[in-house]
């Protein structure tokens, strides 16, 4: 038979804090407190079960609930002493909701229950204050017409404000008891006029209805809200505690408080908190009245003149840290706890972990380990890898005031003011000038790298997580916010509109590229620093995963980064966007217009020494590190030229008219250009880019082997391969390039050669591939966008809506699609391995950055993932997770 009722008090309890699912958190940890003795009011809790019970059951409960309930109320009166409707030694009992997971402030509460016309003077004699008594029957009438009767506070509050106004009295402190009763009449006949029924004076009635209540706010909108947001299922439901009523609000020695066992926010191993004297808990919350501090450390801090707890009273102080340390001993976990003393006896009402900065978090976590209360695996599983973003980037100040313009999809974290740009030149020109510009553009091409670039952030009204301007501002570390689908760009007179607000070129906004908010004005922002804890949580990472971690990165400023964040070598350059420079740009067109191979390698010859010195630049900084250099991919599109201005630049420079630039430019124009011309097809059609390629690599190669005098072996990268085929012929051509230089210079090569898998085929064809392939990267952008069909650079169109409707949990192109993307992952590495069991196999996608997804690849057995540079610790955080979760 299911129990429905967990009991607790006394030392003892009939749960522990091991069934948060049956018990909910705050009658899970209620229970265990009991359990080792800390004082908590005694109670029971009502099990999520009787929530589900009442959904599935029309809103009516398990026929035995009633008397189980009743047993409880009496367990309660033993241990109290006291008489639940009794007119001597009233018992009053609060009902609180508690879920699984912490909902604050989303369902519903009512205390003091028990008191009616009766039982108030019990209370009154009881306390010897007829004031007190009064106002608790008053705040009791209140709270139950609101939450159970559904008559709005606000109703009560007029009558409050009324009756001081009659009587000449501003403060509620001031009204005496014989006013209040007053205004319990009053109240009484506002829910007779409400509700047709007189207010319920039996206790029991009364319980059952604030009982219901708490049920009944589980699916209030706030409720399923909050759920939605934060990934609650529905069918968790909540469970009800009832204890026995403490009161902080009768009389000066009597408070109220809440504290954290260390700094949530620096993570200080201080007590933190606040309390009021002669208050209820709701008044800390409220904000009606300044709390004062905890700690004596507390008050001087904030220069504060109100004594704090510590100095007021002493000893109750003392009681109550000596519970702190009990608690986080007991726990091994920093701990929020709200507690009531009254009539200076102290109770405990709620223990729970802490929510705490990311900053906090690693402080504590380490701080714990170096306390022996921790292990190290314990540690590094405490640590939100995500979070680690915090530490990394700039961010808002969370006290600023912020008049936010639209919402859009946060690419990569971050904070950044500055004045609204809509071309790249000028956000060039005003960063040369000094500025902070925020680039706004519908989506960017590779042609706004330096804008990119000289920006803080970049904001675009397209585009998904992967998009250009995504992709390149996580790689550069640039806040960047995406398909904000609303506003709408006006380039003619350079403003963009969302709603009824517009934004001029030269006006301040702010995106936040964490939470994808943009804010008219500027907002201040803070740079975290890393923590010595930080560091140290990072190498015991290091200690722990399997999974390398690698960095897709093609500047020196970003290989810096990447190397500085613990970055094991280079899983993506793309060579692409080594192309985009104005002074590279014109050399390229000339080698897409060219009519022949000759021409072509004529244009080539003017890149060649570029990117020679590219290569030398990156090898120089990586050392002995692995570096992937990936051979050109884009559609060759994407290097025309689209203004005037360019074109007739370009057209001076080969010495033939616009004209035919302009129709070679609509030949070259591509309907699909993502499954068109570029990849290893480019390298097919125009072999002498790759060769060209190719050579720079090794010449640079050896340059830097000979100058530093270490071993550098590059690893050549053939982008959107779906065939052997296309792979071999790619591949002669690169091992006849590293035979001639190395008879040029007499120096031997050592390199891979080795593919993309980022097309299905590719996928199914591993085995194949896989014997003329040193090495796999997965690159799970194009992988994913053509095994779901889905437009990388269109899907933030339409797979929010995806998203709101729970028909997929995730984007997938922020987190791998298991079932989809995934399988193909699988069967490539395994069909790869059991034909070349010697290959590498990495991913370079997006994923590589991304926690679940790096847990997947662990599983898969891949050797390392590459990601944009500010990701690499995170990274590093997620692969020793999923070593210690897996094994
Ligand atoms: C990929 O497709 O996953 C990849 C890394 O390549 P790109 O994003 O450059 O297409
Ligand atoms: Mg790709």
């Amino acid at each position: 038979m299911n129990k429905w009722v967990y009991t607790f008090g006394a030392g003892k309890a009939q749960g522990n804090a091991k069934q948060k699912e049956l018990l909910g958190g705050k009658g899970a940890n209620l229970a265990e407190m009991s359990n080792i003795g800390i004082p908590v009011p005694p109670g029971f809790t009502i099990t999520t079960d009787v929530c589900n019970y009442y959904y599935d059951n029309n809103e009516n409960y398990p026929s035995e609930l009633n008397q189980k309930v009743l047993d409880a109320v009496r367990d309660i009166e033993n241990i109290t002493k006291m008489n639940f409707g009794g007119k001597d030694y009233p018992l009053l009992l609060s009902v609180r909701s508690g879920a699984r997971a912490s909902m604050p402030g989303m369902m519903d509460t009512v205390l003091n229950l028990g008191l009616n016309d009766e039982t108030v003077k019990g209370l009154s004699k009881e306390s010897g204050d007829s004031r007190f008594a009064y106002d608790s029957y008053r705040r009791f009438i209140q709270m139950y017409g609101d939450v159970v009767l559904g008559i709005d506070s606000i109703e009560f509050e007029e009558i409050i404000e009324e009756e001081k106004r009659i009587n000449n009295i501003v403060l509620d402190t001031e009204v005496s008891s014989e006013i209040w009763e007053n205004i319990i009449i009053l109240y009484k006949k506002l829910v007779k006029k409400r509700t047709g029924n007189d207010f319920p004076q039996d206790p029991i009635k009364q319980l059952w209805g604030a009982v219901s209540a708490v049920f009944s706010s589980w699916m209030n909108q706030r409720a399923i809200t909050y759920r939605k947001l934060n990934y609650i299922p529905e069918s968790w439901g909540t469970a009800v505690n009832i204890q026995s009523m403490v009161f902080g609000n009768m009389g000066n020695d009597c408070c109220t408080g809440v504290a954290f066992t260390r700094n949530p926010s620096s993570g200080d191993n201080n007590y933190y908190g606040e309390y009021l004297i002669n208050a209820q808990g709701e008044d800390v919350v409220a904000g009606i009245r300044t709390p004062q501090n905890l700690t004596i450390k507390g008050r001087k801090d904030q220069n504060a003149d109100a004594l704090s707890m510590e100095e007021s009273i002493p000893e109750v102080y003392s009681e109550l840290t000596n519970i702190f340390e009990k608690l986080e001993k007991h726990y091994k976990d920093m701990q929020d706890i709200e507690f009531t003393v009254q009539k200076n006896k102290l109770w405990i009402l709620q223990t729970r972990s802490g929510k705490r900065t990311s900053a906090a978090a690693v402080k504590i976590a380490v701080d714990m380990y170096n306390e022996k209360l921790i292990s190290k695996d314990d540690a590094i599983i405490r640590i939100e890898p995500l979070g680690l973003d915090q530490l990394l980037h700039p961010t808002l100040d969370p006290d600023a005031e912020k008049k936010i313009i639209i919402k859009g999809l946060p690419a990569s974290p971050g904070a950044a003011s500055g004045k609204v740009v809509f071309n790249s030149n000028k956000a060039e020109d005003l960063a040369n000038n000094g500025e902070s510009v925020i680039l706004v553009r519908m989506e960017t091409s590779p042609e706004d790298i330096h804008g990119m670039y000289a920006a803080k952030g970049i904001l675009t009204s397209r585009g998904g997580m992967t998009s250009h301007a995504a992709v390149v501002a996580r790689g550069m570390g640039r806040a960047c916010v995406v398909g904000a689908g609303d506003i709408i760009i006006d380039s003619d007179h350079n403003e963009f509109k969302s709603n009824d607000i517009s934004v001029k070129e030269g006006d301040i906004i702010t995106i936040d590229g964490s939470s994808g908010e943009v804010i008219l004005g500027e907002v201040s922002t803070i740079m975290p620093k890393l923590s010595k804890e930080f560091t140290e949580l990072m190498q015991w990472a290091d200690e722990v995963r399997s999974l390398k971690v690698r960095t897709n990165a093609e500047t020196p400023k970003d290989v810096k980064v990447a190397l500085e964040f613990g970055a094991e070598g280079i899983g993506l350059c793309r060579t692409e966007h080594m192309f985009f420079d104005s002074d590279r740009i014109l050399a390229v067109r000339e080698m897409i217009f060219s009519d022949n191979a000759d021409d072509r390698r004529s244009a080539l010859q003017k890149i060649a020494p570029m990117q020679k010195k590219d290569f030398t630049e990156i090898f120089n900084l990586m050392k002995e590190l692995p570096v992937t250099i990936r051979l050109l991919d884009p559609p060759l599109h994407e290097f025309l030229p689209k203004e005037e201005d360019e074109i007739e630049e370009l057209s001076k420079n080969l010495n033939q008219d616009a004209s035919t630039i302009r129709s070679r430019v609509l030949q070259l124009e591509e309907q699909n250009p993502m499954l068109g011309h570029r990849g290893c097809r480019l390298g097919i059609t125009f072999p002498e880019i790759y060769e060209m390629q190719a050579r720079s690599i090794f010449e640079s190669a050896i340059d830097v082997t000979k100058k530093l005098k270490i071993k550098i072996v590059p690893e050549i990268m053939v982008p959107l391969i779906i065939s052997e085929t296309e792979l071999i012929f790619i591949k002669n051509r690169i091992d006849n390039v590293a035979k001639l230089v190395e008879k040029e210079t007499e120096e031997k090569i050592e390199y891979l050669v080795g593919t993309m898998v980022e097309l299905p085929r590719a996928a199914l064809n591993a085995d194949e591939i896989s014997k003329y392939a040193d090495f796999f990267s997965f690159g799970t952008n194009d992988l994913t966008q053509t095994a779901l069909g889905i437009s990388r650079d269109d899907s933030g169109k339409f797979l929010p809506d995806y998203i709101d409707q729970n028909l997929i949990e995730f984007d997938p192109f922020i987190s791998i699609d298991i079932n989809g993307v995934g399988k193909l992952v699988s069967i490539a590495s395994e069909l790869g391995r059991n034909k070349n069991k010697n290959i590498k196999l990495g991913i370079c996608g997006e994923h590589g950055g991304d926690p679940k997804s790096i847990d997947f690849f662990h599983k898969t057995g891949l050797n390392y993932v590459s990601c944009s540079p500010f990701r690499v610790p995170i990274a590093r955080l997620s692969a020793a997770q999923s070593k210690i979760r897996n094994g």
